[in-house]
């Protein structure tokens, strides 16, 4: 059984803290650097990345979320939760935890009222797999380790870099938690790893 936390700032928290339990995970709600003791892997959920990259400052959960990347730890960021992880934002001089080699682009599917759901076809994980877009960013450039898993009309939503996996919607508000198993088999690879 994995410790999954998800960061409990903003946002959709609780679905994904379902979406763990419904797997048998242990998941952990982090609000403060404590909160992220003993943890095999994140979630850094969607919500409004501004609002949530300040409180993660003001928690001082910065520097503590970036060391625990620095030990491999699997970190897992959905739509906003994308953002934080990003290294560059297109547009803004700032990322957030500037952990994932990846440029992203915010709002890039068009305003909150244009939310839609699709079902993905994801070669590693597998068919049908819906997607809940709300305001989503994309994918623009990748560093040269970075696999793309997905892309939505020819913009990359879903890719992993080594420990980092990022999608530009929504798996925890569908009843799919296909995306979340590609996600605990990494947090599992990455235990097997002799430390
Ligand atoms: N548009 C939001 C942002 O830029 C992300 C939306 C979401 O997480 N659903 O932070």
């Amino acid at each position: 059984m994995a410790k999954i936390g998800v960061l409990a700032l903003q946002g959709a928290v609780g679905e994904h803290m379902n979406q763990i339990k419904l797997l048998d995970h242990e998941a952990v709600e982090v609000k403060t650097g404590n909160d992220l003791c003993g943890i095999d892997g994140l979630i850094l959920p969607g919500g409004e990345s501004t609002a949530i990259g300040k409180l993660i400052e003001r928690n001082d959960l910065l520097a503590p979320i970036q060391a625990l990347a620095q030990q491999g730890i699997p970190m897992f960021g959905t739509c906003a939760g994308l953002i934080l992880l990003a290294k560059k934002i297109k547009g803004s001089i700032t990322p957030h935890l500037c952990l994932m080699d990846v440029e992203v682009e915010r709002n890039s599917f068009g305003r909150q009222v244009d939310s839609f759901e699709v079902a993905l076809a994801i070669p590693s994980i597998g068919d049908d797999i819906s997607a809940v877009f709300i305001r989503a960013p994309h994918i623009v450039t990748i560093g040269e380790q970075v696999e793309i898993l997905a892309t939505y009309e020819e913009r990359i939503v879903l890719a992993r870099d080594g420990q980092f996996l990022g999608c530009s919607f929504h798996p925890e508000l569908t009843d799919n938690v296909r995306i979340l198993q590609y996600f605990i088999g990494m947090v599992n690879e990455f235990s097997k790893v002799p430390r």
